[in-house]
């Protein structure tokens, strides 16, 4: 057996974060409605309807395509993509065959070890990418098939790179950054439990150091990174036997799909061709045409990137895994975000959002959008801030704060949790501390600084840990 290696390229299919679907005004969210109650006339395909085009669906597919740095073609259209289905009530999908919106861009991505540090970086190439609308959704049951529609006309980017991936690993890692970026630039939510990011996963072997594709094998319909993954494994290990038992690659294309719950591809059909879809420019919508000032003003909006934002948290002195923590969940970007414009201090917004508040969230078994709200965070700060609350306190705070839902306010006045600011109390706790601590006094006065930790400790005890720690030293030493 000749030295193998794996070529992976990837179809990606990212539903958009529009109100409206591509082509007519019906409700883009139909996640939890009842089925076929998010339709009209248009995206049912009715005869004498017409599409028009969701200008927030090509203004969104357009920066998401300048966040790939692919290059916009200035002229585009809509085409026809005949085929027969239950879920498109068409008959057709409207896409882009032969000039799509964009081309020839490129993301960079990192390869994550175990310890969730960057093990290495990589480019892939993008092919095209290119909008569509969304089919209906089937549910088979025993012999019968259910039709739901809402999700028809749902606006679609198709994104497909080169075949420059080299490993499930890669494959993987490289379509996270994609979701990463999409999510950034707000073109798609990319909500893998809600369907909204699917891949076609193609994949062929060639002897190590040959340059020539060998017909490869298009796994369809991934829903998951974890069935990316799977699929590609699987089906890599079935081509290597196939190579073994025919002493070469195989002959053609074919179209798998991937079993989930066996852990299984099986397959599908030979590989359909372009000439298969009957394509012809939709003659219902006319061309779509961009100047250059067009596409300056999309590019003027473009957000920070997700390595761009990583490296900021980096500069921070934030660590690689906590920064892409940040980067990956944007309901703790925003707190953690919120606390450091106001603090200016990365440690110490580290130590209270990724550590106390990620930890009692941990523990409660909750998600940070279930959690206290940034404002409710910052109101936290300004109470330790001002000596309502000593930052010991504030985290005693924090955990009844995930805990109950309640606001610092609230529970520092219910439990009475203020800092004892007032001297004449704490000048009466020091006195108290002095008389019940003789031998710590006399230490003290033969030259052992350290002995006046203990009078503080013993302050903080008596107090519960609300006196002022300042307060008690300066007091401490007056009197003494
Ligand atoms: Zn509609």
């Amino acid at each position: 057996m000749p030295e193998l290696e794996v070529i992976i390229g990837l179809e990606v299919h990212a539903q958009m974060s529009t109100k409206t679907k591509m082509f007519c005004g019906c409700d883009n969210d139909a996640f939890g409605k009842a089925p076929n109650t998010t339709v009209c006339p248009i995206c049912m395909g009715h005869p004498g309807t017409l599409p028009t085009p969701n200008a927030v669906a090509i203004d969104k597919a357009v920066l998401a395509s300048l966040a790939l740095e692919c290059t916009i073609n200035k002229e585009n259209h809509f085409d026809r993509k005949h085929y027969f289905y239950p879920d498109l009530p068409m008959g057709f999908q409207i896409s882009q065959f032969d000039f799509p919106l964009s081309e020839k861009g490129t993301v960079t991505y990192d390869i994550i070890d175990d310890s969730g540090k960057v093990s290495d970086t990589k480019v892939c190439g993008i092919t095209r990418l290119h909008m569509e609308n969304d089919a209906g959704k089937l549910t088979h049951k025993g012999t019968t098939t259910l039709c739901d529609y809402n999700r028809a006309g749902t606006p679609l980017m198709e994104i497909v790179t080169e075949p420059d991936l080299r490993s499930e690993q890669e494959a993987v890692a490289f379509a996270q950054e994609l979701r990463r970026i999409l999510i950034a630039v707000n073109a798609s939510q990319a909500d893998m439990f809600k369907g909204m990011m699917r891949f076609d996963a193609s994949i062929s072997l060639r002897e190590k150091g040959t340059e020539k594709l060998n017909p490869r094998s298009e796994i369809k319909n991934l829903n998951s990174f974890k069935a990316l993954e799977r699929a590609l494994q699987y089906e890599e290990k079935r081509l290597r036997k196939e190579w073994e038992d025919n002493d070469g690659p195989r002959k053609g294309d074919i179209t798998v799909g991937w079993q989930d719950d066996i852990g299984k591809t099986r397959l599908l059909r030979e590989k359909e061709t372009a000439d298969d879809y009957r394509y012809f420019p939709e003659p219902d919508i006319p061309p779509l045409t961009f100047t250059q000032e067009d596409i300056d003003a999309v590019h003027a909006t473009l957000p920070k990137l997700p390595r761009a934002q990583k490296e900021d948290y980096m500069d921070m002195g934030i660590d690689e895994k906590q920064a892409l923590q940040l980067v990956d969940q944007s309901d703790l970007r925003s707190i953690f975000d919120a606390v450091y414009a106001t603090t200016k201090d990365a440690k110490r917004t580290s130590s209270l959002v990724l550590m106390q508040l990620l930890g009692f969230l941990n523990a409660e078994e909750k998600e940070v959008n279930d959690g206290p709200d940034p404002t409710k965070i910052l109101e936290l700060v300004a109470k330790i801030d001002d000596g309502t609350i000593s930052a010991n306190t504030g985290k005693d705070v924090l955990q009844k704060m995930v805990e109950t839902g309640k606001s610092a306010s609230e529970i520092i006045e219910a439990e009475g949790m203020q800092q004892i600011s007032d001297d004449g109390a704490i000048e009466e706790m020091v006195q108290k501390a002095i008389d019940s601590n003789p031998k710590a006094i006399e230490d003290f006065k033969n030259g052992n600084e350290k002995a006046l930790g203990a009078i503080v400790g013993f302050v903080m005890k008596e107090s519960k840990g609300q006196a002022n720690p300042g307060k008690v030293n300066e007091i401490l030493k007056k009197k003494l």
